[in-house]
């Protein structure tokens, strides 16, 4: 049957990124239907029930500054906060938290169920309605056509999954939840750039079952940190320690003894794993001189005895999963509840996309999360949020968005996936972002949500929240530079033990600021007025003053490259027309249609000398 109403935004999947994608094109005011397998697996965590860490806590906070709604539902079911790097530079702090999975749901659904405009509908998706070069809508696997302005496509490893256990496999979405084999077989014929990945997850144990006193207890940061800049640590539910134990000799001989048993090793599995979370057989084969790696005894919420072995994931039969498990301190009368295992899974060749994450094959189709061949909740988050927020510009037929390098951990994202692809699982990390000191976690409201206003995607809640905020950063500076310490003043006598050198002349506080030994805290009392109240706007003051230099320094560098970054290159530009590029740059450029002249100069082997005769080319053109 068809389905009566017509919607604007179809969104296929529930995961991370899918609730993202659902959630922003309803904000925008787009009839949306989020339809999934399984309502009761809205935001489901298939693994570690943690989020944000290095590189993804940026992502996770500009998805909050954009109105999203990770942050949100970590503060609510996070049940360990830490900010890591905290001693290094602002650029690499990152926020992680362990969360409580059934919490963490909870607060999805929620968020889900009381959003205005979305409706969400329980089946599998099994065929795209294609109608020429257009998507038009999806056949759910009882025959109900829904029609839909733009679809986006959220499966994770649902595409064509089987799960491997040893030499054991079957089909599988990931553990407890099917496939979706009939949607697999439907993309491949429409030749769209079909590859295959794989990921694995470590055997679930009882904490009963476990000796936590001898591993060292990793309790939580105090003063409790948040996720979402509308956070508070009193949402935060009760708080509770990670433990840390290692692998060792023994633990390494037993994965060795059966590396033949192990589907990687053996041939079986063909699809490429994450390199940077890689199963514990991996570690012990690339890593042949370490006798021990560490293994984080992670909780899987409040009300469970779960823990998750963070660091020992594998697909090694369960009868070696046990042997191993026993072999770690502490663990040696460890029972599995849930064995580990790897999944197989078709992802699509993210060059096969637009910038906005349309792909170039099918109109109006977006694709967003696992399925382009990264991993993590919070890229798969990052990226439904885009898709959506595309999907519904295209609805209300206005240009689409994609922030640049400069302005986002998303723009990054994006781009390093459509301009390079990827063969293995693309995850985040800061290393990746030339402009790091501008995109730090905590200045990502103030990069981003002005233009999630503007796109409609942020509430007046998060908006007047917003404003004071940039507001009183502003007046904060302000009384700094106003304030004017004297040599000899009761004011300097004060600040004489913390300063490495006398005052010998008159200094502004906000000069004072700069220096390497003074901290905010030491000086903002010494000002007229009131010291602000959010520790958002002091930790703010602190980096901009602190950091002012290497930051005008990198914003100079990208206002000079910004000029060639932005140059349009048109749509079905023919490369060969283009004098004195080499065939290899003429396929590449063609392959992969980079959208500016920025994006065809990160193409890997598109060279300068072929940048300059691209520009000349434009030029001949105007
Ligand atoms: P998912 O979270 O997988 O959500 C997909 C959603 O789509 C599900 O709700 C599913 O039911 C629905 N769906 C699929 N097909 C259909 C259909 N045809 N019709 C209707 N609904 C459909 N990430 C890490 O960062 N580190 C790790 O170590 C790690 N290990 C992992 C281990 C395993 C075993 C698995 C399965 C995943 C692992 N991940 C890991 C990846 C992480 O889970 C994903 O990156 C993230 O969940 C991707 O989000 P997503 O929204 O793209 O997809």
């Amino acid at each position: 049957m068809d389905y009566p109403t017509r919607f604007d935004v179809l969104v296929i999947g529930g995961g991370h990124a899918g609730t993202e994608a659902a959630l922003a094109a309803a904000r925008m005011g787009c009839q949306t239907l989020l339809l999934t397998h399984n309502i009761e697996t809205l935001g489901q965590m298939s693994c570690n029930p943690a989020i944000g860490g290095i590189g993804k806590s940026h992502l996770v906070r500009e998805v909050d500054a954009l109105g999203g709604a990770m942050a949100k539902a970590t503060d609510l079911g996070g049940i360990q906060f830490r900010v890591l790097n905290s001693r290094k530079g602002p650029a690499v702090r990152a926020t992680r938290a362990q969360a409580d999975r059934v919490l963490y749901k909870a607060a999805i659904r929620e968020l889900l169920e009381n959003q205005p405009n979305l409706q969400i509908f329980q089946q599998a998706a099994d065929d795209l309605l294609v109608t020429g070069d257009e998507v038009t809508g999806v056949v759910t696997q009882s025959g109900i056509r829904f029609h839909a302005t733009s679809v986006v496509l959220t499966t994770g490893t649902f595409l064509g999954g089987q799960i491997h256990i040893g030499m054991q496999s079957y089909s599988g979405g990931r553990a407890g939840d099917p496939p979706a084999q009939s949607l697999a077989s439907r993309l491949r014929e429409l030749q769209l750039p079909v590859g295959r990945l794989k990921t694995g997850t470590p055997p679930r144990i009882d904490a009963r079952s476990i000796d936590l006193s001898v591993m060292e207890a990793q309790p939580g940061d105090t003063p409790l940190p948040v996720m979402s800049f509308l956070g508070r640590a009193e949402q935060h539910p009760e708080q509770v320690s990670c433990y840390i134990t290692y692998t060792n000799d023994r633990t390494h001989e037993i994965i060795r003894n059966n590396l033949d048993r192990s589907p990687m090793y053996s041939g079986v599995i063909e699809g490429i794993g994450p390199r940077y979370c890689p199963s514990i057989e991996d570690k012990i084969h690339r890593f042949a001189d370490k006798n021990s790696h560490q293994v984080f005894v992670e909780p899987e919420g409040l009300n469970t005895h779960e823990i998750y072995p963070n660091g020992i994931s594998t697909s090694l039969p369960f009868d070696v999963q046990l042997e191993l498990v026993r072999s770690i301190k502490g663990m040696e009368k460890a029972h599995i509840t849930r064995p580990g295992y790897a999944i197989e899974y078709d992802y699509f060749n993210p060059q096969g996309l637009y910038p906005s994450l349309e792909t170039k094959v099918i109109n109006n189709l977006f694709f967003a999360g696992q399925i382009n061949g990264t991993t993590g909740y919070e890229e798969a988050a990052a990226q439904g949020l885009l898709a959506g927020t595309n999907a519904a510009l295209r609805c209300q037929e206005k240009d689409s968005w994609c922030p640049r390098r400069d302005e986002a951990y998303l723009g990054v994202l994006v781009d390093d996936l459509i301009t390079l692809g990827t063969s293995e699982p693309y995850r985040m990390f800061t290393s990746r972002a030339e402009y790091r000191l501008l995109l730090r976690e905590d200045n990502a409201d103030l990069r981003l949500t002005e233009k999630g206003r503007e796109l409609g995607l942020v509430d007046d809640e998060r908006w007047q929240h917003f404003c004071a905020k940039r507001e009183a950063i502003e007046l904060e500076k302000q009384r700094l530079k106003d304030t004017w310490i004297h040599p000899g003043t009761p004011a300097s006598e004060q600040l004489s033990a913390s300063l490495s050198q006398p005052l010998t002349r008159e200094a502004a506080l906000l000069d004072l600021l700069k220096r390497p030994e003074l901290d905010y805290d030491d000086l903002a009392s010494l000002a007229p007025g009131d010291l602000p109240e959010d520790q958002q706007v002091r930790e703010q003051v602190q980096i901009q003053v602190k950091y002012a230099g290497y930051i005008d320094r990198q914003a100079g560098e990208i206002e000079k490259l910004r000029k060639q970054e932005a140059v349009p290159l048109p749509e079905h530009l023919d490369y060969t027309k283009v004098d004195g590029l080499s065939n290899e740059i003429i396929n590449k450029l063609s392959h992969i249609q980079p959208t500016t002249l920025g994006q065809a100069r990160r193409i890997p082997g598109v060279t300068p000398a072929a940048i300059s005769m691209l520009m000349i080319h434009l030029k001949k053109r105007e």
